[in-house]
């Protein structure tokens, strides 16, 4: 089978290390985020086009971020940037009983990303059309937060919404970017720089202009 080919690729890799990452990969079903006529590229790890001049993030960049973040079964999550509601689906199933709050500006891509939550019957997730660079206050503080689109810097309004023990992860400086995880313990705010990535631009206030 494609999907476990390529889930033993991410863990040979070393991408994959965690049981409950590589159970959530092994669950969710990447063909129903692409457009059709890429579905037989559904198991490739690459980004594909999703349409709106967006991509769904690679097989490998959902991996390493979610074992970057260290999700807890019970923990409350911001995403920045659903596009067809791949990565935060895997959250999801990480994060069963807690629950993924996710922000997409584009509302038809927020559109297809309820239907496919819907269609696999994942009910822990929140979708909301909106700019996420400045994050959801009514819905803060979170224990996690992760963009998958690349801010020009960390942005201000997301570090403010992390609960304190919180970890972030933001793809930094444009479309080839460096992955910062932020974290806040006692108050204090640290940042390290995971490496190289490429992401689309974060377009809103705490992001790039549109
Ligand atoms: N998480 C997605 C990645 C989609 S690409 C996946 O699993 O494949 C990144 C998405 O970020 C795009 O759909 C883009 O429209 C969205 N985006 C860019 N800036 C944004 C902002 N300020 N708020 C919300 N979404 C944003």
């Amino acid at each position: 089978m494609e999907k476990e080919r390529l889930i033993r690729h991410l863990m040979q890799s070393g991408y994959l290390t965690s049981d409950s990452v590589i159970d959530a990969m092994r669950d969710v079903p990447r063909e129903i985020f692409v457009p059709e006529s890429m579905r037989k590229y559904a198991y490739n790890d690459t980004p594909l086009e999703i349409g709106y001049g967006q991509t769904i993030s690679a097989p490998h960049m959902v991996a390493i971020m979610s074992e970057a973040l260290d999700l807890k079964r019970n923990s409350r999550v911001l995403e920045v940037g659903t596009g067809t509601g791949y990565h935060a689906a895997v959250t999801a199933k990480i994060v069963r009983d807690g629950h993924v709050y996710t922000v997409e500006r584009i509302k038809e891509l927020a559109e297809k990303a309820m239907a496919n939550f819907e269609k696999l019957g994942i009910k822990n997730i929140t979708v909301i059309v909106g700019d996420g660079s400045l994050g959801l206050p009514e819905h803060s503080p979170f224990d996690r937060i992760y963009a998958t689109c690349a801010a020009p810097a960390v942005p201000p309004r997301l570090v403010e919404q992390l609960s304190d023990g919180g970890k972030m992860l933001v793809p930094v400086g444009g479309r080839i970017c460096d992955l910062i995880l932020v974290e806040k313990a006692d108050g204090k705010i640290t940042e390290k720089n995971l490496g190289g990535c490429s992401f689309v631009p974060m377009v809103g206030e705490g992001g790039y202009d549109g």
